[in-house]
């Protein structure tokens, strides 16, 4: 990210909880809790955390999913479209489907979900661009998707195979490929390199970088990988229990993580020729049905203090890009 850019997305105080039944009692999971998001155009955003922090109901609210059991309870959603911040959380279900995939696409985890078993890869394509596009564009946007799947290096008779022929990392790409099909916006990416081998797993962020470089567009990734972040993300916000805990360009965070949580994520990295054990976070994360009061790292962070326990801190900037929610930092120390 070589400028300042133009905010493509941008949330306040977005919160999606799903509210689940349980033996006579409701239930309240803050998986989305309080976010606060500026994404800008021409950017690739990470959002890291463990299993179970929120990222993929983060990524599904921004892609503007919300269905039960999980529902919007507050906050706004916007997409800057044509020139105008638009606020999409009061959309009609048509409108959303037409922003889908022609403005933003969604890449989900696991790409066999996306295919027939029984239909070839070009009747996937056929079907999503069919009810997409106008008759008489289509046979020009399939294609664009043919030229598409070429320039991204994949083989030619990708499209006459069945999913079950490719390997994993192949229907990843072609995942891929087809989410970026119709150019869009935003691209939303829920691990698209989890699965995979480090060799395929190089290959699909590559892949990533070209497309977000020759569309110009932005990319939201969500990945628990902080090596794939460092190779592909140009800013990482890092979540936990449901918020955004720290966020910075990807150098300020790698360089001076600054809270605990993301120094513990940043040191249990495997360092070039250091064989000793790396420190892990210690304990486990929070159910997001039951977050601690106060910071909901404190049972886990080593300097934890009695204002920790009561009272969340802010996210306070350190500079122009960094920002941290923590009592030890920026001014914050109680
Ligand atoms: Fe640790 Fe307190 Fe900072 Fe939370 S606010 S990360 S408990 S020092």
């Amino acid at each position: 990210m070589a400028e300042k850019q133009q905010t493509i997305l941008r949330t306040q105080n977005l919160q999606a909880f799903y509210v689940l039944e349980m033996q006579g009692a409701q239930k309240i999971v803050k998986a989305v809790n309080e976010v606060n998001l500026q994404v800008y155009e021409n950017e690739i955003y990470g959002i890291a955390g463990e299993s179970g922090c929120g990222k993929t109901t983060l990524l599904k609210t921004l892609f503007n999913e919300i269905a039960p059991p999980l529902r919007l309870i507050e906050g706004k959603l916007y997409y800057r479209i044509n020139d105008a911040e638009v606020d999409v959380t009061g959309m009609s279900a048509d409108e959303k489907r037409r922003l889908r995939m022609e403005y933003i696409s969604y890449i989900p985890q696991g790409s066999m979900s996306v295919f027939n078993p029984v239909q070839r890869i070009r009747g996937t394509f056929q079907d999503f661009i069919g009810s997409h596009v106008s008759g008489k564009n289509r046979e020009q946007v399939f294609e664009l998707a043919h030229r598409r799947v070429l320039e991204l290096g994949l083989p030619r008779n990708v499209l006459d195979t069945y999913p079950h022929q490719l390997s994993g990392g192949m229907r990843q790409r072609v995942t891929i490929a087809l989410a970026s099909v119709l150019n869009p916006r935003i691209m939303i990416g829920d691990e698209p390199t989890t699965a995979l081998d480090v060799v395929v797993q190089r290959g699909v962020i590559q892949m990533l970088k070209e497309i977000q470089r020759s569309l110009k567009n932005t990319i939201i990734m969500v990945t628990h990988d902080m090596g794939v972040h460092a190779n592909i993300a140009d800013r990482i916000g890092i979540m936990y229990a449901g918020k955004i805990v720290e966020e910075g360009t990807t150098e300020q965070i790698f360089a001076n993580p600054s809270h605990p949580y993301t120094q513990f994520l940043i040191n249990s990295l495997p360092k070039f020729g250091d064989k000793s054990m790396r420190d892990s976070v210690p304990g486990s994360p929070p159910s997001l049905a039951d977050v601690p009061k106060g910071c909901p790292f404190h049972p886990r962070c080593p300097h934890a203090r009695d204002i920790c326990r009561q009272q969340m801190p802010d996210l306070t900037r350190l500079n122009d890009d960094h920002k941290v929610a923590c009592w030890l930092v920026g001014g914050q120390d109680g």
